[in-house]
């Protein structure tokens, strides 16, 4: 008898604390920028090698993380490891992210990434195309987001029209889809910026190098940190940050 009450206590002990454990969870988003050969132009620490990126990829494959992008945000407590890929500025070489996407997709494991573009730099040089923009949505791959329009520095602009609303409506006539998350261009931001920024979005997203705790205080959402993969992360520290 004491057996069974023993058994039950574990039981309502393991059914309380669960939920909790989950709710505590951090939230890991990460930030890239090129996923390219560097080629010397540029900062370095910007770029990651498709090699290493591939690398990194396999790791979360064969480490069982689910790969999320913003508008599946609640599915993060859902979900095992959950983590969010970004990439920044729109640049052309991200489709090598789309290769190795694509070559490491399964049944078992279907990777996604947020791409924040930069509206009024698309099809410029070294940048992703309306028409890449188009075909990356549609491959399910990526969600594609806003880094505003001009990668003004939202702390000294005054025309939060153009740069917030208009970057919105362009990328969203692009795309077809619902454009919902702004990375803030050098990671800056203010009072008056989150104040703007939630017109439009319901997500703001910072360059601070931390995990996200969830603590319900008003507008975390709009302060969301994300830690930097650089051109010199090893596939050791690449694990240690995940895990
Ligand atoms: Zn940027």
């Amino acid at each position: 008898m004491k057996k069974y009450l023993l058994l039950l206590l574990i039981y309502i002990f393991w059914g309380f604390q669960l939920p909790a454990a989950y709710a505590e969870r951090p939230v890991l988003i990460l930030v890239y920028h090129s996923i390219a050969e560097y080629k010397g132009t540029g900062s370095k620490e910007l770029y990651v090698t498709p090699e290493n990126f591939e690398k990194q990829i396999n790791y979360l494959r064969d480490n069982g993380f689910t790969l999320l992008t913003f508008d599946r945000w609640q599915d993060r407590k859902k979900v095992k490891k959950p983590i969010f890929l970004t990439f920044d500025d729109g640049y052309k070489n991200n489709e090598n992210v789309y290769l190795i996407f694509k070559k490491l997709a399964s049944p078992q494991f279907q990777p996604t990434g947020t791409l924040f573009v930069i509206s009024d730099f698309i099809g410029r040089e070294n940048r992703l195309t309306s028409t890449d923009l188009k075909r990356l949505a549609k491959s399910g791959y990526f969600s594609i987001q806003s880094h505003t329009a001009t990668h003004v520095d939202l702390t000294k602009t005054k025309d939060f029209t153009h740069e917030l609303r208009d970057s919105k409506e362009m990328i969203g006539r692009i795309t077809g889809k619902p454009v919902i998350a702004l990375s803030y261009p050098y990671g800056n931001f203010n009072e008056k910026v989150v104040e703007e920024t939630k017109k439009y979005y319901s997500f703001g997203i910072t360059t601070t190098p931390e995990l996200f705790f969830e603590k319900g205080t008003k507008d975390e959402l709009y302060y969301l940190p994300r830690i930097y993969i650089k051109y010199s992360t090893t596939l050791a520290e690449f694990a240690r940050i995940v895990d």
